[in-house]
C-alpha cells in the first residue's frame, strides 16, 4: 500500500506553541510537538548530528529527546513557510531553519501509536 503523503489541511500552531496538526488525504490525522520535529530536523547537519549518536529520523519511536543535547530544549517555531507544494520550513527560535519538511518526510514520521505499529511490523526480525 502506497502512502497517500497529499495533506488535506495543515495547521501550525505558532500562536499556541502546540506544533503542528495535519489531516491526510487518507483520513489520518497527525500531530507533531515542535520540540519533536526540531529533533527529526531532515537537514544535513542535525542528520549528521543524529547519526553521531546512533540514531535515524526513520526511527521515531526509539528517539529520546534527553539525548540530544540542545536539540532536547523546548524548541518552538516562531514561522512556518511552504517550501512549493511539497514541504514545510521552519524557522525555529534558536535560529535554525536549514530543514525542508517534505510530505513524504512528515508523514513518515509521524508519532502516533498506529503509525509506531506500523513500523514495528515492518521492521520486526
Ligand atoms: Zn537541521
Ligand atoms: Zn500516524
Amino acid at each position: 500500500m502506497s502512502r497517500s503523503a497529499e495533506p488535506k489541511s495543515v495547521q501550525v500552531q505558532l500562536a499556541a506553541g502546540t506544533g503542528v496538526d495535519i489531516e491526510w488525504q487518507d483520513g489520518h490525522r497527525s500531530h507533531y510537538s515542535f520540540s519533536y520535529l526540531r529533533s527529526v530536523c531532515p537537514c544535513a547537519a542535525c542528520s549528521a548530528r543524529r547519526a553521531a549518536q546512533g540514531w535515524q529520523p526513520g526511527a521515531p519511536r526509539t528517539m529520546r529527546f534527553d539525548d540530544l543535547g540542545t536539540l532536547g530544549a523546548a524548541v518552538r517555531a516562531v514561522k512556518a513557510e511552504p517550501v512549493g507544494k511539497y514541504a514545510l520550513r521552519f524557522h525555529w527560535d534558536d535560529g535554525h531553519r536549514d530543514g525542508d519538511y517534505s510530505w513524504d518526510f512528515l508523514r513518515e514520521v509521524c508519532p502516533c501509536a498506529a503509525c509506531a505499529r506500523a513500523k514495528d511490523d515492518v521492521s520486526a526480525v
